[in-house]
């Protein structure tokens, strides 16, 4: 299959690949498009066919639930059974926006392989001028993952999609690059006392102080328990190489590069803009503040792939605010793995 990329901006000719893209989707076929947090594969998530091409191009475990995309707050209960209070706080509050719910499913609507055989289901109404430019024309609702092959980092930009998943799908509307760079933030409101499963952009200090209290389990503690978001289980945002996380700290880390060349391994290093003083051989920018370490991640992430490191040294953060996003994301690519300076 042959697959085209088409730069969406504010040009005369972007109608045409809006209607190009509302046309595949409504055969059934798949659409990679921008949203503020990281690139979506789309497919209309009422077409079971559809929704499984998802699946077989990503390459994406069947029991992972998929989110639906929706482009107006009315479609919402077609979808779900029940909106609580604290869901509409939520919605007028976050939405459009990087936040995705978790409801009770309406049953016999959706797609059977977008939920995964759970009784749940997760929704989102995304914040990009191209998604719900998108979402609006067709007028339906989308499932849609991140549009990367499963395991490796999120996409970011229209190119990283096309490196993961040309001859798999016929179009990529490329908006350039997303702005928040992690994928969105899932709570689960059907619980007494809301939990995040998946921290993103939108945090619990927010959630806070619009519904009370919110439990978030760090990425250990949801190891430890049995898995209520399926993706939690599989291997995440791994580069080719192994990533190793260390501490933000000058000293260790060059000691830390000094020690891994000494045997003669080749270093790529993922750190603040002011660490590019050192002498690992490849350095990729996570920029100054926890903003641009989360829009800079994955970008580095896949940079890495680019190069012939063969270990990868990325410097942590705080779990404060966005911080808990962006160390949920390091530690899946590192599988948990520090460096221990010898
Ligand atoms: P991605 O495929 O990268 O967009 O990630 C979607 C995330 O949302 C995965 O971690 C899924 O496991 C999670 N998810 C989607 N639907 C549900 C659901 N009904 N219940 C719990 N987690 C969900
Ligand atoms: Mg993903």
């Amino acid at each position: 299959m042959e697959t085209q990329r088409l730069i969406v901006d504010n040009n005369v000719d972007s109608e045409k690949s809006y209607s190009q893209a509302v046309d595949l989707l409504n055969a059934g076929e798949l659409v990679a498009f921008p949203t503020e947090t990281v690139y979506g594969l789309g497919a209309i998530a009422t077409n079971n066919t559809a929704v499984k091409k998802i699946y077989a191009a990503k390459g994406r475990p069947s029991d992972n639930p998929l989110i639906v995309h929706i482009g107006t707050f009315d479609e919402l209960e077609n979808y779900v059974a029940d909106i609580s209070d604290k869901a509409r706080k939520c919605m007028d509050a976050f939405w459009p926006g990087p936040l995705t719910m978790i409801f009770k499913v309406k049953p016999n609507v959706l797609a059977e392989s977008v939920t995964a055989g759970l009784d749940t289901v997760g929704i989102r109404m995304p914040n990009h001028p191209v998604a719900l430019k998108l979402l609006q024309k067709l007028g339906k609702p989308v499932a849609a993952p991140s549009a990367n092959r499963s395991g490796k980092p999120s996409p970011t930009e229209g190119i990283h999609v096309e490196q993961d998943l040309t001859g798999k799908i016929p179009l990529i509307l490329d908006g350039g690059a997303t702005g928040v760079g992690v994928e969105s933030t899932v709570i689960d409101l059907t619980l007494e006392t809301p939990v995040i499963l998946r921290p993103g952009a939108i945090t619990k200090e927010m959630f806070e102080k619009v519904i009370g209290p919110v439990k978030q389990p760090t990425h250990i503690e949801q190891k430890q328990g049995a898995p209520r978001a399926p993706g939690m289980k599989y291997k995440h945002y791994a580069p080719n190489a192994p990533v190793l996380l260390i501490e933000k700290d000058k000293n260790q880390v060059a000691s830390a590069i000094q020690q891994l060349q000494q045997q003669g391994h080749k270093v790529a290093l993922l750190a603040p803009q002011d660490f590019e003083q050192l002498t690992p051989e490849w350095f990729f920018t996570l920029g100054e503040t926890q903003e641009d370490m989360a829009a800079n991640l994955f970008h580095a992430l896949r940079a890495c792939d680019l190069t012939t490191a063969d270990v990868v040294l990325a410097t942590v953060t705080t779990t404060q605010g966005v911080g808990a996003a962006i160390m949920n994301r390091l530690e899946k690519s590192a599988g948990g793995k520090w460096y221990k300076l010898k």
